[in-house]
């Protein structure tokens, strides 16, 4: 089980998204603020694609992009405990709460940014995460997601490979390119034409299948 909370268990919304104040370049919070468990876990299936530390507004920070496009902005942390181009998934632990930057304490600035990944171009991370968009006291265990359950284990291709519709060559076939990225939902379903079939699905279209399990890297 997990959830859409980068928090676990009880926590608390200190300041909800786009409350209005001169503190913030924007005019209004382009976040969330959230008080609780010190470890901090991705709120999404993705990549990290950016780890600054003690940057002057955000401390230490990480950014995941998700498998929707969209960026995850965790901020202020004390550690980072993952490293530039991680797969992460939403039981991954990713750090420590902090308060580096610009902060009045400790506590985590968690933001969702849309494709551009611009300042200010968010979607409201409360509705993201289940909860009201309030100041209040939450827990984490009335929020789950059953997802994660099926996502499987994130891979690139390291060449051109055919999504077979049954697990073997003689099967239809639709051809993917090398780099394209998938998710291994079942390893070593079967044995056929002296391969090892493992049930995949692409991430970018949804499609499932079976492909050959060495063409991965
Ligand atoms: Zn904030």
């Amino acid at each position: 089980m997990a959830t859409n909370i980068p928090l676990t268990g009880s926590f608390k919304v200190t300041c909800e998204y786009k409350r209005k104040g001169t503190e913030w370049l924007a005019g209004w919070h382009t976040g969330i603020d959230l008080v609780g468990s010190d470890t901090i876990y991705a709120t999404c299936d993705g990549i990290v694609v950016r780890i600054e530390k003690n940057d002057k507004s955000y401390g230490n920070f990480i950014v995941i992009e998700a498998t929707d496009g969209r960026y995850h902005w965790f901020c202020h942390l004390a550690r980072i405990d993952v490293n530039i181009n991680q797969n992460v998934t939403r039981i991954s632990k990713i750090g420590i709460m902090g308060d580096t930057g610009n902060t009045t304490g400790k506590h985590l600035h968690y933001e969702i940014r849309n494709a551009s990944n611009k300042y200010a171009d968010t979607v409201n991370p409360a509705e993201y995460m289940g909860i009201t968009n309030k100041v209040g006291t939450y827990n984490s265990n009335d929020y789950q997601i059953n997802e994660i359950v099926t996502q499987g284990e994130l891979k690139t291709l390291a060449r051109n490979t055919n999504l077979r519709s049954k697990p073997t060559t003689k099967s239809e076939a639709t051809l993917y390119l090398e780099n394209t990225t998938l998710y291994v939902l079942e390893k070593s379903v079967a044995e056929a034409d002296g391969y090892t079939w493992d049930k995949v699905r692409i991430r970018v279209n949804g499609k499932e299948g079976y492909m050959i399990n060495k063409n991965y890297k």
